[in-house]
């Protein structure tokens, strides 16, 4: 609702009409490579595992993101979830459909939200992407994961948080190749856990990725 009601301005740039303008859409932070194969880290030279991921168990073949987390996405990802303004989420889908290649896979996940988080914020942000990114790939977007733990991240530091996630996930791909969205990639402690409890062949994309940078 609130969407609605609020003079449209670019959070950007502040340009009328739009939430976010083509102009800002196209200048969003890329990732250019070389990446890490695995877990899509810009890297120095091209790696097939990088400092970031090397010696972690990480149970996805491959993570790939539309853009980096900096300030400014930081601020968009924010928008879209905190104040439930949606139709960014529909402009995040769009980012990945211009910048990322269609992975080949079966179907369409999302990470579940935590408990209570759907009631107040009355939508899920991840399902929303997903759904809108299958739509444009051709892809099925089933809900394939429950929580049954490892809520509210926030806060905690990166070996927390993969503690804390390690067992969050039960889920059944009945074999299928999946696409695991999300909006942004921290850790990947959640992608990992998400990925193992699917017990397939799981490529993660997210919206945004945070680098060692930002
Ligand atoms: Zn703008
Ligand atoms: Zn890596």
């Amino acid at each position: 609702m609130l969407d609605l009601l609020l003079p449209r301005r670019c959070i950007v740039c502040g340009a009328p009409r739009t939430l976010l303008c083509g102009g800002c859409r196209n200048g969003l932070p890329r990732l250019t490579p070389p990446l890490c194969a695995r877990c899509g880290a810009p890297t120095v030279w091209p790696v097939v595992r990088c400092r970031e991921c090397a010696g972690r168990r990480i149970a996805f073949t491959r993570a790939r993101s539309a853009t980096e987390y900096d300030a400014s996405v930081r601020r968009l990802v924010r928008s879209w979830k905190e104040r439930g303004l949606r139709s960014l989420g529909a402009a995040a889908a769009l980012v990945i459909v211009e910048r990322l290649p269609p992975p080949d896979a079966d179907v369409v996940t999302f990470v579940p939200p935590d408990r209570g988080r759907r009631l107040e914020r009355g939508f899920h942000p991840a399902e929303q992407l997903a759904r809108a990114v299958a739509a444009a790939w051709g892809l099925p977007c089933e809900s394939l994961l429950a929580r049954i733990g490892g809520s509210r991240q926030r806060g905690l530091s990166r070996t927390e948080r993969r503690r804390n996630v390690a067992h969050a996930f039960i889920g059944d791909a009945g074999g299928r190749r999946v696409i695991l969205v999300d909006d942004v990639y921290t850790t990947g402690a959640t992608a990992h856990a998400a990925a193992r409890a699917l017990r397939t062949e799981v490529e993660v994309v997210t919206f945004a990725r945070a680098t060692r940078t930002s």
